[in-house]
């Protein structure tokens, strides 16, 4: 039986804490262990969460893509093709981890983080209900915009607009820019998101995304569209360095699927009384529930640096207060 106590506690008010959810990235602790940070690179950089989306990826390009020479000119098939696909891959993602753990409740509230389920009702959401909102700015715009810049990296590679290279060219080159993807993709989210904290931003468009203080897995793209033009704009990086159609691909389904990793609200999914699967990204869970802490992810410790950093700890919440506190008695 797998049990919640081996894995954290329940605070005071029912709150549930993971032991080692938030343990700083063997990389950037001194002195460097070697063992620690071979294992963090073997089981939590690549037989990880970047090895699903790439599988992922994968099939939506090789199988699920349109050739390059249908998408020499913009055209509604190939477009709509794709659109269609990112809607249906995208709803099985999030559903496969939203139906088990909030509709059928299988688990109960084991390992989830907030002890409450979201509130049936409440008027801070559009349509009043955190999942019709959560659905609305996810569908309605973030697969499209998604989509967008999509169609785009294709279109420029498949018109002959921006130069790529084939596997065979370069095997290495190919390997070491697919490796470098997610952690470009942890600076720039960092980036993006401190500038989306900005006053001004944070009124505009990702005051949208921070309703979900209690988050779900569909709470992961409902965001405001300024926010996913952001959010997804680190494709771009592939318009100027040489790359594969699927380095492009695979950027996307990394930040499409893999918003969902800080917004499912529990440390684990039970598969059943042996097997689970780790969801945790507490870190980002705690961004959504204190607002000015944990801008980044933990591969590149960002807050770690700027003082923005919690692990959940009491140490660090003071150390948050106190800060808060100084800035608001400025
Ligand atoms: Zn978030
Ligand atoms: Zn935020």
């Amino acid at each position: 039986m797998i049990e919640e106590e081996n894995f954290g506690f329940r605070d005071k008010r029912g709150h549930f804490v993971p032991k080692e959810a938030t343990d700083k990235n063997p990389v950037w602790v001194l002195p460097l262990n070697f063992k620690k940070i071979l294992s963090w690179f073997i089981f939590s950089y690549i037989f990880s969460w970047n090895l699903v989306y790439l599988i992922f990826a994968f099939i939506a390009y090789y199988f699920f893509t349109p050739p390059l020479s249908e998408m020499k000119s913009f055209a509604p098939g190939w477009m709509s093709e794709i659109l269609l696909r990112n809607y249906v891959i995208g709803t099985i993602f999030f559903s496969l981890i939203h139906i088990p753990l909030y509709i059928s409740k299988s688990q109960g509230i084991k390992f989830k983080f907030n002890p409450n389920w979201p509130e049936k009702i409440q008027k801070l959401f559009t349509f009043n209900r955190q999942i019709f909102d959560n659905l609305f700015w996810s569908l309605f715009w973030g697969v499209p915009i998604w989509t967008g810049f999509e169609i785009l990296s294709l279109w420029f590679y498949a018109s002959g607009t921006i130069p790529f290279f084939r596997f065979n060219d370069s095997p290495i080159y190919f390997f070491l820019i697919l490796l470098l993807i997610p952690a470009f993709r942890d600076a720039h989210f960092y980036l993006v998101h401190r500038f989306l904290h900005f006053k001004f931003m944070y009124k505009i468009a990702h005051s949208v995304h921070h309703r979900n203080i209690n988050p779900g897995p569909w709470s992961s793209l409902s965001m405001h569209p300024i926010e996913h033009l952001l959010y997804f704009s680190g494709v771009i990086i592939h318009w100027i360095i040489l790359s594969h159609p699927l380095h492009a691909i695979y950027h996307l389904f990394h930040a499409g699927l893999g918003s969902a990793n800080g917004h499912i609200g529990f440390k684990q999914m039970l598969l059943n009384d042996k097997y689970a699967i780790d969801l945790s990204n507490y870190n980002h869970y705690l961004h959504h529930k204190y607002f000015e802490v944990n801008y980044g992810n933990l591969m590149i410790p960002f807050d770690q640096w700027f003082g923005t950093y919690h692990d959940g700890s009491e140490e660090l919440h003071n150390q948050m207060q106190l800060r808060l506190k100084n800035i608001k008695g400025e």
